[in-house]
């Protein structure tokens, strides 16, 4: 199994290098094509900001204008003009925002959720930039203008509200664990003591220091990478959203997820706050695709299966 969980790595490896050397798109890579020696430190067990609700953003007004005629003087004017829209995502999260191998194309959920923004300003979901960011500069990059949007696995919550906006709710995930499929772990309490790899930047960090007994929660840059360290045996477990650890156990044979969800991760797309008829707009653009099944079409063609209902919009 060891060395078969090698192989795996170094074949994750160097798809990693493969994929830097045809990439599409002229941006960073956050993640590293081998595993990087993990920073075994402790995360701050800090208690969840419950000051807002995390899901309450702001309420569109009025009709979404034509494709092509965004109002002037708006954020979307300003897209509109520059040709296309710039989406910080990941690229190796399988399912949700990860680069095809055959095509190149970073592709997924979160990809599609920033063409559907795209279609509603140009009329053409293709005049999307995606720029790879790293999950802990997922808030300055909205911040700093570097992209328009973030759409990547990013749970809305009241911490990065106070530097973000963020759009209403795209989907609900919650905290998982994967571990070995020899693993007798049924759950993260059953990981006292245990590796726990998650990404620098992530809620998961956080989240894996307030279980109890307590894991050694180990930061890595990406999830790519706390795969790379799962397979090298550099750690017992990987936790994170669900979505994301159910693309890793597509991708590892040896690999299982166990238990329940422990905490709750709602999905909104992150948006700088100084450009509020955007969220504005981009939650118009949610409102028409929760209704018109567009929503629905998305989550069977990534996730597979009939849709559930989307998350319901709630607003300020
Ligand atoms: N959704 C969580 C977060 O936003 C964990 C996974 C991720 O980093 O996307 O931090």
């Amino acid at each position: 199994m060891t060395r078969t969980r090698a192989a795996l790595a170094i074949a994750a490896a160097g798809l990693s290098l493969a994929l830097t050397a045809c990439a599409g798109d002229a941006s960073p890579l956050p993640g590293r094509s081998t595993a990087p020696a993990p920073d075994a430190s402790t995360p701050t067990a800090i208690a969840p900001d419950t000051s807002c609700n995390p899901r309450a953003s702001r309420r569109p007004s009025g009709a979404l204008p034509q494709p092509g005629k965004m109002p002037a003087g708006s954020y979307m004017a300003e897209i509109q003009k520059k040709g296309r829209l710039v989406l910080g995502t990941s690229q190796d999260t399988l399912l949700f925002s990860s680069r095809n191998p055959l095509s190149g194309q970073v592709e997924g959920f979160d990809v599609d959720m920033g063409r559907q923004i795209a279609a509603a300003i140009f009329g053409d979901p293709n005049k999307l930039q995606i720029k790879v960011i790293s999950y802990d500069k997922r808030v300055s990059s909205a911040v700093d203008g570097s992209v328009d949007v973030v759409a990547d696995t990013m749970t809305a919550n009241c911490a990065r509200w106070k530097d973000v906006d963020f759009s209403s709710i795209y989907y609900e995930a919650g905290q998982k664990v994967l571990v070995s499929t020899d693993s007798k772990a049924t759950r993260i309490e059953d990981l006292g003591g245990k590796k726990v790899c998650a990404a620098a930047g992530s809620t998961s960090y956080v989240n894996i220091g307030l279980v109890k007994p307590k894991p050694v929660a180990v930061a890595l840059p990406s999830f790519g990478d706390c795969l790379v360290a799962f397979q090298q045996n550099e750690v017992d477990a990987i936790s994170t959203d669900d979505t994301i650890l159910a693309g890793m156990a597509a991708q590892d044979p040896y690999a299982k997820v166990v238990g329940k969800k422990f905490t709750e991760e709602p999905y909104g797309m992150a948006i700088s706050p100084k450009h509020p008829e955007f969220t504005q707009f981009v939650n118009a653009v949610l409102e028409k695709n929760r209704a018109n099944g567009t929503w629905a079409a998305t989550y069977s063609k990534w996730l597979g299966g009939t849709a559930p209902q989307p998350p319901a919009a709630q607003y300020k």
